[in-house]
């Protein structure tokens, strides 16, 4: 082993950990989150159906983003390719009621869990 890579080694894991941690408070910074099975949760204090700790889940934001109004609390938003982190518009589709998403997804004749 050189020197040099004595050197470079401890460094790398110190970069390593550091650009771990600075992503990490980034993403809290500006205010990103996950919540459950790995929803994206966007930190929206002035939502009135946002979660306890100020955030609101990212496909519902868009929906109602696309929609010019807020979402019920009946309202349930599917992700069509059931990646539930992949929240762009074309992959979400609204149904009036979680029972309605639910038995859309049992005609899926998929055993996956809503998402
Ligand atoms: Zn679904």
């Amino acid at each position: 082993m050189s020197i040099k890579s004595k050197r470079i080694s401890p460094f790398w894991y110190l970069k390593k950990k550091q650009t771990k941690h600075g992503l990490r408070s980034l993403a809290y910074k500006i205010g990103i989150t996950t919540m459950g099975k790995g929803y994206v949760a966007i930190f929206s204090p002035k939502h009135p159906f946002r979660h306890k700790a100020g955030y609101v889940l990212e496909h519902r934001l868009v929906m109602e983003k696309y929609l010019g109004r807020y979402l019920t609390k009946k309202e349930v938003v599917h992700h069509i390719n059931e990646i539930i982190s992949d929240n762009r518009i074309e992959n979400l589709m609204l149904f009036n009621s979680s029972k309605a998403h639910i038995s859309y997804h049992k005609s899926l004749s998929k055993s996956g869990a809503p998402c």
